[in-house]
């Protein structure tokens, strides 16, 4: 929904009063969290600061309770938790229903998802119940504060070459997904202490017809935006060949292996390794940035990371201005040795 489709008098506004609160709705598979997650808790914080209102999280699985813990050390003020075996494994069913109960019992004025496979199926079937809009896969988060309180969520639009606010206001609660990667978490504080409430699960397995079976992982495929550890390759790697080089450095590393949209572009590797604008916005504790000029479509999916270690034989390379630690050389001289070195340890 695009605020000039729904462009109301400030004197129209519906009274809202009855919606408060931020709710974060944590996404986890078999018992473990996405990182997403906390870093939406981190946003959250700040909207909830903004509007005066506590910041809610949401827990939904089965022996989960770990994890209703762990969003109160990443900030939540409240937690409502909902184990349950038919809650085991994602279904859409179950989960929305879940999700729609706690929203029409609490009342959230904001509710935001993960932009993952699982947040956008969830957050559109949700909204589906409900009558008001979702903004999806937004990168920046902001609101007004009282009285109008609205969300500002914005995404890129038009080939990413703008960045779209999205409003939503003529409906509550006021909901989106966001990409991971591009928030930050706040630190995990175990000395944090907040109420978790348990709810019921609506739903009995004999009225799911949906069945888990299985989890199948492509082989191959990746998840940039959970790993620790990234090595990335540009079009200074000159061939798809070179991409084997930066796997035995990742794998030394425990880590694995990102691009350029230029590599990407080449055809040296595919897309979902690709870091950036029109790739994942990544937080990793180390990336390696080798053969990346450090052009801004690049940085700004990057410059999140821990630490970052430019390698480039260009000393006026744009990447060293975000690197904390550069080389400047030849990365196929530079990167054998470092890979042998790691593996020394
Ligand atoms: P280059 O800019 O060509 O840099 C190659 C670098 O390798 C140079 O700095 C060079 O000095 C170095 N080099 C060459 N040989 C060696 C060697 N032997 N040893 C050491 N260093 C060497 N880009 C992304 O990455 N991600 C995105 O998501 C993305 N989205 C985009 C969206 C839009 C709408 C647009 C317009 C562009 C987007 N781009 C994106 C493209 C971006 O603008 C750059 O073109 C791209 O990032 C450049 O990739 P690169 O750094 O690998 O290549």
């Amino acid at each position: 929904m695009a605020a000039d489709e729904v462009e109301v008098q400030d004197n129209e506004m519906p009274d809202w009063s009855a919606y408060r609160g931020v709710l974060i709705v944590v996404e986890q598979r078999e018992g473990e969290a996405k990182k997403v997650s906390w870093q939406l808790l981190g946003e959250g914080k700040k909207l909830a600061a903004k509007l005066e209102v506590p910041l809610l999280a949401l827990v939904m699985g089965d022996k989960v309770e770990h994890l209703a813990q762990e969003a109160i050390y990443y900030g939540a003020d409240k937690v409502y938790l909902c184990e349950s075996p038919v809650l085991k494994d994602y279904r859409t069913r179950p989960f929305s229903r879940v999700c729609l109960q706690l929203i029409d019992k609490v009342k959230p004025e904001i509710v935001l998802f993960g932009a993952t496979g699982t947040g956008r199926d969830l957050a559109g079937a949700i909204a589906t119940h409900l009558p008001t809009g979702l903004t999806a896969d937004t990168t920046e988060l902001d609101c007004e504060p009282h009285p109008s309180r609205l969300l500002l969520a914005s995404r890129p639009a038009f080939s990413e070459k703008m960045m779209a606010t999205i409003l939503c206001k003529q409906y509550r609660p006021q909901m989106a997904t966001a990409r991971a990667g591009v928030f930050q978490a706040q630190s995990r504080d175990t000395s944090l202490q907040a109420e978790i409430i348990r709810i019921e699960n609506p739903m009995k397995e004999e009225e799911i017809a949906a069945r888990v079976l299985d989890f199948i992982r492509e082989t191959g495929s990746i998840n940039l935006e959970e790993a620790d550890i990234i090595v990335a390759g540009g079009r200074g790697l000159g061939g798809p060949e070179a991409f084997a080089m930066l796997k035995d450095l990742a794998d030394a590393l425990g880590g694995i292996v990102g691009a350029s949209r230029a590599a990407v572009d080449a055809g040296w590797i595919k897309h979902e390794h690709q870091v950036g604008q029109t790739g994942c916005t990544v937080r990793p504790k180390l990336y390696f940035a080798i053969g990346i000029s450090g052009a801004v479509q690049h940085t700004v999916g990057m410059t999140g990371s821990d630490i970052i270690i430019a390698i480039n034989r260009d000393e006026k390379a744009p990447i060293f201005q975000f690197a904390h630690y550069g080389m400047v050389g030849d990365l196929f001289k530079i990167v054998p040795q470092i890979t042998a070195e790691v593996r020394k340890k």
